[in-house]
């Protein structure tokens, strides 16, 4: 039995995969991707990613608003940690800066980020950081903020080895979407050589950023596994091992997560 996939961050309520969910999830069982985290980006759509989380027990969920929303519901720190009661939410997040779609003051952002370190170390579940133009920042308050306590990972990573690394010594795991497929990604690929081992995770960021050789086309968590060739061809292991290894990490950090055994 070769080892299951695990697609640590996808977006199975958006449209684009919700309308086809039954397919999808087929097609993802089909490629060996065993389990899911679908990922929370607003207050008002958490319901829809909680349902699909009770629905099935090899989707996980996440409590967070994306730092791209701007016009949505902002919560509290208590609100945060009131709704990752749920049993189904493994993480808080997505959470962190994006200075690229949004240009001008971004303390509420900053602020915003902050409301989710805290609500992570009082629950003790880890962060999901979405970072874009913003990596000494996203730092900084990761480290002001003691993120270390609780740990997380740097979701769909493009920054350079220096992140990487600060991020690794803040206990964090790094993990690559189909990015790391594109034809212009020798950088980011040199970067995906170096982490170590037992901080690895993949995920697809679907329906977003499909790998090649579906590049530009819905993305969705079977589509992992060209994730999972890429960097196991990278780093000179097998398949298999990837998989295994990114897995097992996958169950580490997200310590509230319970597998699925095989026959489930
Ligand atoms: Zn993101
Ligand atoms: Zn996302």
């Amino acid at each position: 039995m070769a080892a299951s996939l695990t697609d640590s961050h996808c977006h199975l309520n958006f449209e684009l995969l919700r309308n086809n969910l039954p397919q999808v999830l087929q097609n993802a069982r089909e490629s060996g991707v065993g389990h899911m985290l679908c990922v929370g980006v607003t207050i008002e759509k958490l319901p829809e990613v909680l349902a699909l989380a009770h629905e099935y027990p090899n989707i996980f969920a996440s409590v967070g608003v994306h730092p791209d929303e701007q016009l949505g519901h902002d919560p509290s720190i208590e609100e945060l940690v009131q709704l990752a009661q749920d049993t189904r939410v493994v993480a808080i997040g997505e959470t962190g800066l994006d200075y690229y779609r949004i240009k001008g003051d971004m303390t509420w952002q900053q602020d915003r980020f902050r409301r989710h370190i805290r609500a992570a170390c009082v629950t003790g579940k880890p962060l999901i950081i979405h970072t874009r133009e913003a990596a000494a920042d996203t730092i900084r308050i990761l480290k002001e903020e003691g993120a270390d306590r609780v740990g997380g990972v740097m979701h769909c990573f493009t920054e350079g080895w220096d992140t990487a690394r600060a991020a690794l010594d803040l206990g964090f795991y790094i993990s690559f979407s189909g990015i790391v497929t594109f034809r212009n990604a020798e950088s980011l690929r040199d970067v995906a050589r170096q982490v170590p081992a037992d901080r690895l995770l993949v995920e697809t960021d679907a329906p977003y950023l499909a790998p090649a050789p579906h590049r530009g086309k819905t993305n969705e968590p079977a589509f992992v596994r060209y994730v999972a060739e890429q960097l196991a061809t990278l780093r000179n292991i097998s398949l298999d091992e990837l998989a295994n290894t990114t897995t097992n990490n996958f169950f580490s950090l997200f310590h509230d997560a319970q597998p699925i055994g095989i026959g489930d």
